[in-house]
């Protein structure tokens, strides 16, 4: 359980948020579309979300491992940091996070590609046995 579980849909008073917390939460299926001011997004282990809502523009921190999201909005140009270690989903992180300079992205088999990123520290190397989420 997490915020967005306690609204019971009604997400009016999260729309001001710039950072929002549901790790861990199993019953979170989506995040509204309508929190277009969140800068961090940290949702890792909430293994029923499948997506990340394109209208999330000001992201700059953003955390879906071990999630079942297939694919990250190239609209989330602000994005610095991108964890989506575990996503087995994942085949691309899109060319115009030209500002991303924390990505870890181990243990995504799918992944064909990562934009490049003269600060990136890439980590490619699978671990899915690290990932706590998944060892569940
Ligand atoms: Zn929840």
């Amino acid at each position: 359980m997490c915020i967005l579980c306690d609204c019971k849909g009604d997400f009016g008073d999260l729309m001001q948020l710039t950072t929002l917390d549901c790790s861990g939460c199993e019953t979170v299926a989506a995040i509204p579309a309508t929190l277009t001011k969140l800068k961090v997004l940290e949702c890792a282990g909430c293994v029923r979300l499948k997506s990340i809502p394109p209208t999330l523009v000001n992201l700059e921190f953003l955390d879906i491992c071990c999630t079942n999201v297939s694919e990250i909005p190239d609209t989330c140009v602000k994005l610095t940091g991108l964890y989506c270690v575990g996503c087995v989903k994942i085949k691309a992180i899109p060319r115009t996070f030209a500002q991303l300079n924390d990505l870890d992205c181990a243990g995504c088999p799918g992944l064909k590609y990562v934009p490049y990123s003269p600060y990136a520290t890439l980590d490619l190397f699978n671990c899915d046995d690290d990932c706590a989420f998944l060892n569940q």
